[in-house]
């Protein structure tokens, strides 16, 4: 969940683990910290349409969610540029 500086819808100012409603530590700047975020609109076609759900996991809970999964996550390595 996602808490957002008054006036703004762009300026993260707190954000809390959807599933275990731990704050995730964002300091200064969301560019330092490491948690998933869903922002998910719903289509025509899906029971939702018109609706965008989302959501904040910590790292923590995003390894839990992964590990049942049937098949699991794609990871690959980033290259950082030189
Ligand atoms: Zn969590």
């Amino acid at each position: 969940m996602r808490e957002y500086t008054e006036g703004t819808k762009t300026i993260v100012k707190k954000v809390i683990c959807n599933q275990c409603g731990k704050e995730i530590k964002i300091d200064d700047s969301t560019a330092s910290a490491e948690w998933l975020a869903v922002d998910k609109s719903w289509g025509y076609f899906s029971g939702k349409d018109g609706e965008t759900h989302s959501f904040d996991l910590c790292e923590e809970c995003y390894d839990k969610l992964i590990r049942g999964f049937v098949l699991p996550a794609t990871v690959e390595e980033q290259n950082e540029l030189l």
